[in-house]
């Protein structure tokens, strides 16, 4: 290793130190899946968590098509349950519910995890339930994934044709719930529509937990310049997502995923942009290939970035952005202290 190699290496070392923040990964529904193995989370996740430096991690409950409708609810009980039990099986992880929590977490060097739902399927129309799950720990709150649900609908994934009328009443409720409770809305998937509906009810920072800029992949389930300079206005928060960087494959690269970043902060400053890699291959892999089609024909035809497709990939981010002049002080804003601002604002 040359000098210059070892100093790269070394400041990646110091800005990994206290932990990066990663806003949306879909562990739940695979350690759901796994209910009948034990040590799942330190067997298939700890090694790639550990070598990426990951201080904090969203769990998004997601539930899956063919649980809907009559399943959603105990689908998402059962993985908030196998998240508390694994956790204390591994000893290496904390559920974590506040800022102090999570600061807690990384003094007792364990892995913080933040639970989040990534569509309020399990609410079913029962705006009760919202404290319920805010109770189990819930801390972020996307009202929809793609498909239509009581509280709106998501962002296609092409140019236009997201449904045009945006939140239900019940949707603005939940939206209105959350924010009284402490739980942050996050906007990430939802239509156009329902975007500015939720900017319009809220009053604190919003945030998106994992998506792309359109200027690169121009698809409704992505966010425009404008809805970028709406968070910024506010004091959000984007996270931008690993999966949906660019519609071309051989576009598909880490240099892409940065340009992201940079294109938001080009947009709304260096305080507005952080991670949400939404690192999704390892569930990809093991679906069978109908399903892959199913997907591709409904959805599109997800590309991994070869060098960051999952948590040990995280050092080759931080060593680009070095590369391509990013400051250490900017560094640590995008991987861990714009998320960390927020936590300690709204939780
Ligand atoms: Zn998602």
């Amino acid at each position: 290793m040359t000098t210059k190699e070892k100093s790269i290496e070394e400041r990646i070392d110091q800005l990994h130190a206290d932990g990066i923040v990663d806003l949306h990964f879909d562990m739940p529904m695979d350690l759901y899946e796994k209910r009948y193995r034990t040590n799942v989370l330190a067997t298939d996740f700890l090694p790639e968590l550990e070598a990426g430096n990951i201080g904090v991690l969203g769990a998004a409950i997601y539930i899956e098509d063919r649980y809907m409708p009559e399943m959603g609810l105990r689908v998402a009980l059962d993985q908030i349950s196998r998240l508390y039990t694994e956790a204390g099986e591994s000893g290496r992880f904390a559920i974590c519910k506040s800022h102090e929590e999570i600061l807690d977490a990384h003094k007792a060097r364990k892995i913080a995890l933040l639970i989040t739902m990534e569509g309020v399927e399990p609410l079913g129309t029962d705006l009760n339930l919202v404290r319920v799950f805010y109770e189990l720990g819930v801390r972020v709150i996307g009202l929809t994934h793609a498909r239509r649900n009581a509280a709106g609908s998501g962002g296609v994934f092409a140019a236009s044709g997201s449904p045009r009328d945006g939140l239900t009443a019940f949707g603005r409720d939940v939206v209105r719930e959350c924010e009284a409770l402490g739980v942050i809305i996050d906007l990430a998937h939802i239509s156009p529509a329902g975007f500015e509906d939720i900017l319009a009810i809220t009053t604190k920072p919003p945030i998106v937990s994992h998506t792309n800029a359109r200027k690169y992949y121009d698809i409704e389930r992505n966010i425009s310049a404008e809805q970028i300079k709406m968070i910024g206005e506010r004091g959000g928060v984007i996270g931008v997502n690993a999966v949906l960087v660019s519609p071309n494959k051989a576009e598909t690269t880490l240099d892409r995923y940065i340009d992201h970043v940079e294109h938001i902060m080009t947009l709304i400053g260096i305080d507005g942009v952080g991670i949400g890699f939404d690192f999704f291959e390892f569930i990809y892999q093991q679906w069978p290939d109908s399903k892959k089609r199913e997907v591709a024909a409904k959805f599109t035809t997800p590309h991994f970035i070869p060098d960051l497709t999952n948590h040990s990939h995280a050092r080759n981010l931080t060593r680009r952005l070095i590369e391509r002049g990013f400051s250490d002080a900017q560094i640590e804003k995008i991987l861990r202290g714009n998320w960390m601002r927020i936590f300690k604002e709204l939780l």
